[in-house]
């Protein structure tokens, strides 16, 4: 039976009075590949680090593969590319990523990380005179170098180019293709909307949507109606269907919908005096910021 990869539930973490996680709860399912998205602050690596095991909680508990989140990471079930880590300066890249492999169970190949991070050709360079893009590319290696059931990711496509993203995500679509689990922090709708199943949008230290990421966008996304209208009555506009949120300005009236025909259709039939409608899609990235920047 699949069980959970990881669960937290009613977790809270305060830094003095800065509140960064105000009880969050969040399953994952084993096979899932989940994005947290949300912007800076919004208390993605609070979450993971929580998550990991490597940050106590304030409350709350946490619980990776059946078990203690620090014991999954001891046994290498888990594999994490933290948002800010050192690396050994003065080791070759191959003889880090070797070692690395070589503190798991079973030894994996150390080549299989290399390629999957595209740095085969840096392999006999010092790290420390790799560039931040480089770098990145060897976090990545060494987070799947021991073969992980899951991995965490917390923005992990931060300073790669297009290349170094294409392969990254290659090599974690690849491993959750085989029924691994993937859980990613980012600060870009795109990047959710393209690689996870499921997206959780944090902000204020709050998950203010989970859902797929058409569900997501639903929230967020869809269209704008805009008309003129004399004397618009807001609480009447807010009543027809599809309507999400109502703007009047004198004439001018926006109404945000998740469904623009079925707006119209009862707008028509409403208000015989409205004029000039035009339909508008709502920028994605835009709704997003509305949507988790109004809140602290
Ligand atoms: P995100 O990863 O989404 O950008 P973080 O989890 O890093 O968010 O931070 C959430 C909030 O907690 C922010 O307001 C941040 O300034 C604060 N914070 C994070 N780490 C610390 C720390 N070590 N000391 C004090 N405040 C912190
Ligand atoms: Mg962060």
């Amino acid at each position: 039976m699949k069980g959970n990869a990881l669960e937290l539930k009613a977790v809270t973490r305060a830094y003095g009075q800065v509140t960064a996680l105000g009880g969050v709860d969040l399953d994952v399912a084993e096979g899932e590949t989940v994005a947290v998205l949300g912007p800076n602050g919004a208390g993605k690596s609070t979450l993971l680090s929580v998550a990991l095991g490597l940050r106590a909680p304030d409350a709350g508990t946490a619980t990776v593969l059946g078990g203690a989140p620090l014991e999954a990471l001891r046994t290498g079930r888990v594999g994490v590319l933290p948002q800010e880590s050192g690396l050994l300066e003065d080791v070759r890249v191959g003889e880090l990523v070797s070692a690395v492999a070589g503190m798991y169970p079973g030894r994996p190949d150390p080549g299989r990380a290399l390629r999957a991070a595209g740095i085969e050709e840096l392999a006999r360079r010092p790290v420390g005179r790799l560039s931040g893009g480089q770098r990145q590319r060897v976090r990545f290696a060494l987070c799947v170098a021991g073969d992980p059931e899951l991995l965490v990711l917390d923005e992990p496509t931060v300073g790669l180019d297009v290349t170094g993203r294409r392969a990254l995500w290659q090599e974690i679509r690849a491993r959750t293709a085989r029924g691994r689990t993937a859980v990613f922090a980012t600060h870009y709708l795109t990047e959710a909307d393209d690689y996870a199943d499921r997206i959780v949008l944090l902000a204020g230290g709050r998950v203010v949507a989970d859902g797929t990421p058409a569900e997501v966008k639903a929230l967020v996304g869809g269209n704008e109606v805009r008309f003129a209208l004399g004397g618009a009555d807001p609480a009447e506009l807010e009543g027809l269907p599809g309507v999400r949120h109502v703007s009047v300005t004198g004439r001018d009236v926006r109404l945000r919908t998740g469904d623009s025909d079925a707006t119209l259709r009862a707008l028509f039939a409403a208000c015989a005096d409205v004029r000039d409608v035009r339909v508008e899609s709502v920028d994605l990235e835009s709704a997003f910021v509305t949507l988790t920047g109004g809140r602290d």
